[in-house]
């Protein structure tokens, strides 16, 4: 026998899709507006808190829809202020999202999927493999645990999709959970204050760029070469250096705004003079800013972080050539909640894992 199909997720909709159900339930759609204000603004997990909305409504809703909402199982500060949160699902995996306040704004740093495809050589996450896509009930309810566990539903914060995950390996729940972002009546963030950072997926990026609400875009690029590239990011060998600029220098941009090329600074890989001039030549005809962030580095990570000296000539020469440049501060190292560093463990724990959790 089949299972029955479960009840669509309150949480998992656009406002539109709301107010189309309320017709079809015979109550009229202006009711999706406190519904979104209930669940994004008032932080409710519940369709009976929902107090001004009749009882009948409620009750029709609570036989229609769920409200699935992530469980907060493990929070964690770090020295500096840093906050990670360990969430879980309804099927039981684990996600991590972290709080980074002060940079100078509040940021909330997100995830896309559970484990990530594209393998990274530096990266902790790329370790785990991709278990799954989250969905965009999963991508927007981490910003409403988030909000409500630091009180700062009210408050203005920026979003990171720089969680575990690549945002546009999971392109269509990743976009449905910015629109909802974005809505008037709940978060109401603007595009603005949502930053999308990817591998650079070429196809995806294609279609970023064609969308009406739009993220400040950053590209994960990591080497001037295709040929170090490739041995650092796996993805390059479908989708090379050339080809991720060129659809950068076709990307529209708003108004003062500027393409963000994150580079993972490798003692000895990505690290040498060369390496920065050709990286400022790189990226010469694009609108663009580069953020150097030295390796935070892990157990089964394979590379080291490069001296201070050798970052700042790095930086330096970038800066000669005309590029706008900045060095990342590293957050929450301590507790494993800086760049690279969200993990969890899987059904199967690989030895990078394994390490990881002894740490
Ligand atoms: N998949 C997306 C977003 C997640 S990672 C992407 O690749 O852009 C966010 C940033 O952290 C990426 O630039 C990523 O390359 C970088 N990163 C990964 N591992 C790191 C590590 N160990 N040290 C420093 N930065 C790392």
């Amino acid at each position: 026998m089949a299972t029955p199909a479960r009840a669509p997720d309150l949480a998992d909709i656009e406002r539109e899709s709301v107010e189309s159900a309320l017709d079809r339930l015979g109550h009229p759609r202006f009711h999706a507006r406190q519904i979104f204000q209930w669940i994004y603004r008032r932080g409710v997990t519940d369709i009976a808190a929902m107090t001004d909305l009749s009882r009948e409504l409620r009750d029709t809703l609570a036989k229609e829809f769920t409200l699935t909402t992530p469980a907060l199982a493990h929070r964690e500060t770090s020295a500096d202020g840093t906050e990670k949160f360990l969430l879980r699902l309804e099927d039981g995996r684990h996600i991590e999202s972290v709080f980074i306040p002060d940079t100078p704004s509040n940021t909330f740093c997100i995830s896309t999927q559970v484990g990530c495809a594209m393998a990274c050589a530096f990266c902790l996450t790329g370790k785990m493999g991709l278990v799954r896509n989250l969905t965009a009930a999963e991508i927007v309810g981490q910003v409403r645990v988030l909000a409500g566990a630091l009180n700062m539903r009210a408050a203005r914060f920026n979003i990171v999709l720089m969680g575990m995950g690549e945002p546009l390996h999971n392109y269509d729940e990743t976009m449905k959970a910015l629109r909802i972002l974005a809505d008037e009546h709940g978060f109401a963030m603007s595009p603005r204050r949502i930053t999308l950072s990817t591998v650079g997926l070429l196809p995806a990026l294609e279609r970023l760029a064609q969308e009406s609400f739009m993220p400040n875009l950053a590209i994960s690029l990591h080497a001037p070469s295709d040929v170090q590239r490739g041995e650092l990011v796996p993805i390059n060998k479908k989708y090379g250096v050339g080809d991720i600029v060129d659809a950068c220098k076709r990307f529209p941009l708003r108004k003062r705004s500027r393409i963000t090329f994150e580079y993972v600074l490798l003692a000895g890989v990505n690290d040498s003079p060369q390496d920065a001039r050709r990286l400022a030549r790189l990226v010469a005809g694009v609108k663009a800013k580069i953020n150097l962030i030295p390796l935070n580095a892990a157990p089964g990570i394979p590379f080291e972080r490069p001296s201070d000296a050798a970052i700042d000539r790095f930086a330096r020469i970038i800066a000669e050539h005309g590029v706008t440049v900045s060095v990342r501060k590293s957050r929450g190292r301590d507790i494993r909640a800086a760049c690279g560093q969200l993990i969890v463990e899987g059904p199967k724990k690989s030895a990078a894992q394994q390490l990881a959790v002894m740490m």
